[in-house]
């Protein structure tokens, strides 16, 4: 059963002899976070766990993690999972977010491509923490012409996208107008682009995205005071709750590998 065109996981149940199964399968290449309102159940059936487990994460390209198992009370009556509408995929049976949001791990020493083109040079006029918008906040802000190209700075797959905006301001009310990428990474971190420009976006919803890769360019849509490009990196947790992270990034010749400082220009020559 497909919950969407988004989603690619499955939930179904097998019988194998005694034994009925829940299963899940995710045929998308990255991992999901479950949160579950409801349990399977069995009619003449005991489950061989103590409890179900109502939150897990499923990596990507796995097939049939068990979720639960019943064995019969009293095999020579009928057996069955009682509770039907555990399967009924509905989203008020479950939450689910891209990623795996228990994972508090990642590669802390990657090195990210400046999310440009070779030669472009550009200052860095917010960094992490920064007063204007990124008080506690892990981002950086790229000073861009209006229609420069932005690259992706790590490979992934591309999780969300917006790009139907053509309004900015700077004020917080344009918040929501912003157009957007964001790509998760191998290590399950995602990588945001924010405020580009309507219309875009060279990637679609689902697309593999190699490092270097131009993804769309970049605008002044949403909570902006000027053309730019918003770059952040984190780790997902549920709604609103996001880990953002510091990221090392190759500069210059691409030799160096530095944490970026506002008030400096980068320029990417390679
Ligand atoms: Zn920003």
């Amino acid at each position: 059963m497909l919950l969407s065109q988004e989603y690619h996981f499955r939930l179904y149940y097998q019988k194998k002899e005694d034994t009925i199964s829940v299963l899940m399968d995710n045929n998308d290449p990255y991992p999901y976070s479950f949160e579950f309102f409801d349990e399977p159940k069995g009619a003449n059936m005991r489950s061989l766990r103590e409890l179900f487990s109502s939150k897990f994460a499923i990596e990507g390209n796995t097939s049939g993690l068990i979720l639960a198992k019943f064995v019969p009370l009293d095999a020579k009556k009928p057996f069955t999972i009682k509770d039907v509408s555990f399967f009924k995929v509905k989203k008020i049976f479950f939450k689910v977010v891209v990623g795996n949001i228990w994972k508090t791990d990642y590669d802390e020493n990657y090195v990210y491509d400046l999310p440009y083109a070779k030669k472009e040079k550009f200052l860095l006029y917010q960094g992490y923490d920064g007063n204007e918008t990124h008080q506690g906040q892990n981002a950086l802000d790229f000073s861009m012409p209006i229609g420069t190209e932005v690259l992706a700075a790590r490979e992934g797959y591309v999780i969300e996208l917006k790009q139907d905006s053509n309004t900015g301001c700077p004020e917080k009310k344009c918040v929501n107008q912003g157009n957007f990428i964001k790509i998760i990474h191998p290590d399950g971190t995602i990588a945001e682009y924010y405020h580009l420009k309507m219309n875009s976006s060279k990637v679609k919803f689902g697309d593999k995205v190699e490092k270097g890769q131009t993804i769309a360019v970049s605008g002044n849509t949403g909570w902006s005071s000027r053309p730019h490009l918003h770059f952040m990196c984190y780790l997902p947790k549920p709604k609103g709750k996001n880990i953002s992270i510091k990221t090392l990034f190759r500069i210059d010749n691409g030799d160096k590998a530095k944490f970026l400082n506002p008030g400096n220009a980068y320029k990417r020559n390679y």
